[in-house]
């Protein structure tokens, strides 16, 4: 097994390591450079896992992306997409929502779209995610061509 972002051959415990951590097969390096990020910005692991995901589908997404006021959890900043990962969905209080609102908002106003995703569908329907998302990315592509 390979590391997911630079590709060298995984040794066992490397591969150990970084998956009970992660989910995401990562070389010793890697796996402290996504852990910090974690703990820098709270990124859940499903949007590592996203991140990775796509990537192994030949996309370009950029993990934990400043937009300039605050850290997007995915973003494709050449079409302009921010993804977040909701990880307390049914918990969400009115504060946040509003608070989501109004960043949806900041972001609508610099030309981004935004799409929140439930970590759950992340975790059990990955594939078909990264399906949607690659076909967002793909419009996006196509209406910016045409403006
Ligand atoms: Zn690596």
């Amino acid at each position: 097994m390979t590391c997911k972002d630079c590709g060298k051959l995984l040794d066992e415990h490397e591969k150990e390591a970084s998956l009970d951590a992660l989910g995401v097969p990562l070389c010793a390096r890697h796996t402290r450079l996504i852990k910090r990020i974690i703990l820098n910005n709270n990124t859940p692991l499903e949007a590592i896992q996203l991140f990775y995901g796509l990537k192994d589908r030949g996309a370009q997404p950029m993990l934990e992306w400043w937009d300039g006021k605050k850290s997007v959890d995915i973003a494709f900043s050449r079409v302009k997409l921010n993804i977040e990962i909701d990880t307390e969905y049914n918990l969400i209080t009115h504060e946040q929502a509003l608070k989501d609102l109004e960043d949806g908002m900041h972001s609508f106003k610099n030309g981004f779209t935004t799409i929140r995703i439930p970590h759950l569908t992340v975790k059990y329907y990955l594939e078909d995610t990264i399906d949607n998302i690659l076909g967002i990315v793909a419009d996006l592509k196509i209406n910016m061509k045409v403006i």
